[in-house]
């Protein structure tokens, strides 16, 4: 009961900082989306390659979430995008409160689009809303098509899932539309893009999305 009760009230301390988060996006016509994938899925290689697909029109920023480092961050800034990194020294999720820390130190009266790049974790980061629009949950090939199967909430509480690394699909004993379809057997809403941040396959689509 005690245990319980004590992420009851973790959970809801960082939802009234995501609420807030939620009425500074709106106010500031900032759309924002949480990235959520496994260790090596490919979300800054995605970033990476829309940002270059979309240079001169895109106007978002970066904040990324690892444990150590911020090579992240600087991939991103080689695209000319504003970025900011987050260093959770051994947390293995982002929670509001430091999404509200690091909003400060990004120009957000230039941009309107906001994309969170979260810890590499398909488990807690589930439970922790950043105030935003959408939740995109990363996938590669490689990780194997039963994924949404074993870690469903991670599928079922997003709204957009990017399946990455198709152009490896050949190599990998995966099969890209079992995944899609296992995936949307958890949650049939999700919209699917299928991508290689190597080929540039999908990844127009992923740019329409943060345009
Ligand atoms: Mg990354
Ligand atoms: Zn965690």
């Amino acid at each position: 009961m005690t245990k319980i009760d004590i992420k009851k009230k973790v959970l809801s301390k960082n939802d009234e900082a995501a609420l807030k988060l939620k009425a500074i996006f709106a106010e500031k016509g900032i759309k924002c989306f949480n990235l959520i994938g496994s260790p090596g899925s490919g979300k800054t290689s995605v970033l990476e390659a829309a940002f270059e697909m979309g240079k001169g029109s895109l106007k978002c920023a970066v904040i990324e979430g690892d444990v150590k480092t911020d090579k992240d961050m600087q991939r991103i800034k080689e695209k000319g995008i504003p970025a900011v990194q987050i260093e959770t020294d051994g947390a293995c999720h982002l929670n509001a409160e430091q999404i509200g820390v690091m909003l400060n130190k990004l120009p957000t009266e230039e941009i309107n689009c906001l994309i969170i790049e979260n810890v590499g974790n398909l488990i807690c980061p589930t439970s922790y809303d950043l105030g935003e629009e959408e939740r995109m949950i990363v996938i590669s090939v490689a990780e194997g098509d039963d994924k949404p199967l074993k870690y469903p909430s991670a599928f079922t509480s997003a709204t957009v899932m990017i399946i990455t690394k198709i152009d490896l699909a050949p190599y990998v004993d995966s099969d890209p539309e079992t995944l899609k379809n296992n995936a949307l057997s958890v949650n049939p809403r999700l919209k699917v893009l299928m991508t290689s941040a190597k080929t540039g396959e999908g990844i127009d689509r992923f740019v329409e999305m943060i345009s």
